[in-house]
């Protein structure tokens, strides 16, 4: 990424990759975006590149490549935003939308967050830590979605650890919330 700002007009990334997902549907309350949940994934589970995980979202992936694409690649899930190792953004859904990324889910007593987050995916695990290109890719991009909708927070950005906890890891143990809460 080398723009210094993303602005976002109408619910999409102006200056961003986008590829359309068909995984998404209308929100209950379309003024009620007030969450920001930040998650991994990596397919195959702990390797990058590959072009997988666009195939994924986009519910386009080939299940014979790998077997664990097999018992995944009917799975509709989304993120609205996608964040390679190299810091590239990709937006798969419109942020005015929800996107199908935190499942069964509860924030401060209120469950499925999807009605009301924003999901963005890093491309990472649990056992790397993410890049530099990463962090300043999110940063931005973070920064651009807490401005278009203010009722995100710093206190209203969560990983989808925090409202799934029996079930999720992501965005895992080397996820430096100081170093990217303090770059808001
Ligand atoms: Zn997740």
């Amino acid at each position: 990424m080398t723009e210094k700002r993303l602005y976002i007009k109408q619910g999409w990334l102006e200056n961003a990759d986008r590829l359309l997902s068909p995984h998404f549907d209308q929100r209950p309350d379309p003024m009620d975006i007030s969450l920001l949940v930040i998650h991994y994934i990596s397919l195959p589970p702990q390797q990058f590149g590959g072009g997988y995980i666009k195939d994924f979202f986009l519910g386009k992936l080939n299940p014979t490549v790998h077997s664990y694409f097999a018992d995944i690649y009917q799975m509709r899930v989304s993120a609205h935003c996608f964040i390679d190792r190299l810091g590239q953004i990709t937006q798969f859904v419109n942020f005015n939308h929800r996107a199908w990324h935190a499942g069964l889910s509860e924030f401060q007593g209120r469950q499925k967050c999807n009605d009301f987050s924003i999901g963005i995916e890093l491309e990472g695990c649990n056992e790397s830590p993410f890049t530099m290109h990463q962090y300043v890719a999110l940063t931005m991009l973070t920064k651009s979605i807490m401005s278009a909708y203010p009722q995100i927070t710093k206190e209203r950005i969560v990983g989808h650890c925090h409202i799934a906890p029996e079930r999720k890891l992501d965005p895992g143990q080397y996820f430096d919330w100081r170093k990217y809460l303090d770059s808001l």
